[in-house]
């Protein structure tokens, strides 16, 4: 009853490190680091950032794979998962809250007409700009799960304006819900920021089109911290340059690392930002020791994903 450790990142956390920090909750359990073929039919259950080629088709006896982040969509994608397999992920408490803040950087910027004054500072020019107004300014927050939920309720305690949508109806306090596709369009119509942390699923893959992105408040601003894949990025740059979209961040882009010849890092109405949003992961040994305990025991795990949905 094996736990399998495979992360191979050069620049996070070594596997060997996080197997001695589990090795003291999990007495007795063999954990092993990177795929090893002499192990595979004792392994129950592997944590991992993704799944490496042949990965799960070579675990004969997996029956979960904790992810180690929020993001599950090419863990449930991979064809040689087998249905009966458990996909978990981590509860981002760090990763929403920096989200949050990352969200609300990119509005200040714009309210406060931060690269105005900084562009003028830098040449000595003393000039006047109103800046906007919180009460004024309504912020879309598109996801209200962990992270999204968690940013809307931020950008409400400061007094914007937030409008919120989710797949299903939800109701939390000081924000205006909505729901469903029919919904998307007049929401977006609203405001004058769209941050999105939405998963990526076959509904939301692709859904910012040349035709969605009509629907958006003429001079707003799209920020993507969520799934690159959700907006077609040369309908996004049509938008820029027809000046009916404001700017744009995106700390996710459908290709990672965005190529270097991409429009998108030269565009004067985009920042790119290298998928750090959410960063740090609080939660990591002990919902793995957690969902570890609860699989042996045949227990409820903890943030199931739901295969069929995507997230
Ligand atoms: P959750 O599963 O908690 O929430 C997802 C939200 O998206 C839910 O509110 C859900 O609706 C909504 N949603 C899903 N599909 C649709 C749809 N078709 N239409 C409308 N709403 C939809 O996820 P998290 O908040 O924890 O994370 C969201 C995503 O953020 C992750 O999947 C990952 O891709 C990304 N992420 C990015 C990071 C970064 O550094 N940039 C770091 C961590 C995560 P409902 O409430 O109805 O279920």
């Amino acid at each position: 009853m094996a736990l399998l450790l495979d992360i191979r990142q050069e620049n996070w956390m070594r596997e060997e490190d996080l197997r001695d920090e589990l090795a003291p909750h999990l007495p007795g359990v063999p954990i092993y680091c990177s795929f090893d073929e002499a192990a595979a039919d004792k392994v129950v259950m592997l944590a991992s950032i993704k799944l490496y080629p042949g990965v799960a088709a070579g675990l004969p006896n997996l029956q979960l794979v904790q992810k180690l982040g929020a993001g599950v969509d090419a863990i449930v994608a991979d064809p040689d998962l087998k249905p009966a397999v458990r996909v978990t992920r981590l509860k981002p408490d760090a990763p929403a809250r920096e989200i949050a803040e990352f969200c609300l950087a990119y509005v200040l910027r714009e309210q406060r007409n931060m690269l105005f004054h900084q562009a003028n500072a830098a040449m000595g020019q003393w000039v006047e700009r109103e800046p906007r107004e919180t009460l004024k300014t309504t912020v879309g927050v598109l996801g209200l799960g962990h992270i999204g939920g968690r940013t809307a309720k931020m950008f409400a305690g400061l007094e914007f304006n937030v409008i919120g949508w989710s797949r299903t109806p939800r109701q939390i306090d000081g924000i205006d819900c909505r729901a469903g596709d029919n919904a998307l369009p007049g929401m977006l119509g609203e405001c004058d920021y769209v941050a999105s942390i939405l998963p990526s699923t076959p509904q939301t893959r692709g859904l910012f089109d040349a035709e969605l992105l009509t629907h958006m408040k003429p001079g707003s601003v799209i920020i993507n911290a969520g799934r690159g894949d959700l907006i077609v990025e040369d309908d996004l740059i049509a938008a820029l340059d027809a000046d009916r979209l404001g700017g744009a961040v995106l700390d996710v882009a459908s290709e990672e690392p965005l190529p270097e010849d991409s429009p998108l890092w030269r565009h004067p109405k985009v920042t790119v930002t290298p998928h750090v949003s959410g960063w740090h992961l609080d939660s990591l040994v002990p919902d793995v020791v957690e969902n570890y305990k609860r699989l042996m025991d045949g227990k409820p795990l903890m943030n199931e994903v739901d295969r069929a949905a995507g997230y």
